[in-house]
């Protein structure tokens, strides 16, 4: 079993990334921005928001935080936001999700800009995956693709299983496994004879949201696991893998920490730049 190092990757992405920003900076011209909206004080998202500004520090994005009060009203927020769609310092805006009650997600994402939309979910963006011509694709899939490229794994004529059909993850890493010649099939909570169908792939992607799911009964011998899951046990941070139950049985294993999260990080790092070069 070899276990796929998030950490190296996303590393990797970074420092490329980095040489790209200082090639822009000698020649004197405009470095990408990336605004990061925050709505309220929900603890957990101000640690993610942190993360994202201190992550373009690293790799030399202008970043801009905008943090609202709790009670921020609608109309002031799709205000902050426009004013961030007609910034032309700004490539990628991000509203850190969840939003307080009061606000109606969709409808608040539905205000960014398609070109500035480093989240990669709007119909516009999700559209252009779903026809097989990506332009900002979804960060977690894509970090996902991103390691099996970076292992060399084979995608091509593979059985690809993945477990959740979120808009977020499952659905937009069905078609980026797709677009690679894998022969998909999307599990979700309705499905029957679940364990069999997993046990049949190549690679199989969790992405369910519950502590330690994906058994070894569920895993075909030597197959690819990718543990997208990201729970909370006993103050500890786990995957939707059984990671010991199951690693044996694997040709290559993702761990949790230190796998699919931290390529969701650099992923959103490289759709700014991608913005930028796409759009600006
Ligand atoms: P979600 O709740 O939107 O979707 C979960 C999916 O799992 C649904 O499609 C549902 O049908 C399916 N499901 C639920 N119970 C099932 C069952 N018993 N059998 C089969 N399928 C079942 O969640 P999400 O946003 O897609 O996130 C999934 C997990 O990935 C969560 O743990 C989340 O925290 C994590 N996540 C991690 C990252 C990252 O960067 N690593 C990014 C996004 C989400």
């Amino acid at each position: 079993m070899k276990l796929i190092d998030g950490k190296a990757v996303s590393q990797k992405i970074k420092e490329d990334l980095k040489l790209r920003i200082d090639q822009i900076k000698a020649k004197g011209e405009r470095v990408p921005g990336l605004a990061v909206v925050l709505v309220g004080e929900n603890p957990a998202s101000k640690v993610y928001v942190a993360n994202k500004i201190k992550d373009c520090e690293q790799v030399g994005i202008k970043s801009i935080h905008c943090h609202l009060q709790e009670h921020t009203e609608k109309a002031e927020l799709i205000k902050t936001i426009e004013k961030l769609n007609n910034d032309k310092e700004i490539d990628g805006i991000i509203v850190q999700l969840p939003l307080p009650k009061h606000l109606n997600e969709n409808e608040i994402l539905s205000h960014i800009s398609i070109h500035k939309d480093v989240d990669g979910l709007s119909a516009y963006q999700m559209g252009k995956l779903t026809l097989g011509i990506p332009e900002l694709t979804p960060c977690t899939p894509s970090g996902v693709m991103e390691m099996l490229r970076y292992y060399e794994i084979p995608t091509e004529g593979k059985r690809a299983v993945i477990i959740g059909r979120s808009n977020i993850v499952g659905k937009p890493m069905a078609m980026m496994l797709m677009k690679e010649n894998a022969t998909v099939t999307v599990c979700h909570s309705r499905t029957k004879d679940l364990a069999e169908i997993c046990s049949k792939g190549d690679i199989l992607v969790a992405a369910v949201g519950k502590a330690r799911f994906v058994n070894s009964d569920m895993v075909k011998e030597g197959a690819v696991v990718i543990d997208v899951g990201i729970n909370r046990v006993d103050g500890k941070l786990c995957g939707d893998v059984d990671f010991d139950n199951v690693a044996d049985k694997c040709s290559y294993i993702t761990p949790v920490p230190g796998g699919v999260g931290l390529m969701t990080r650099a992923m959103l790092l490289l759709n700014t730049l991608k913005a930028y070069e796409l759009y600006a």
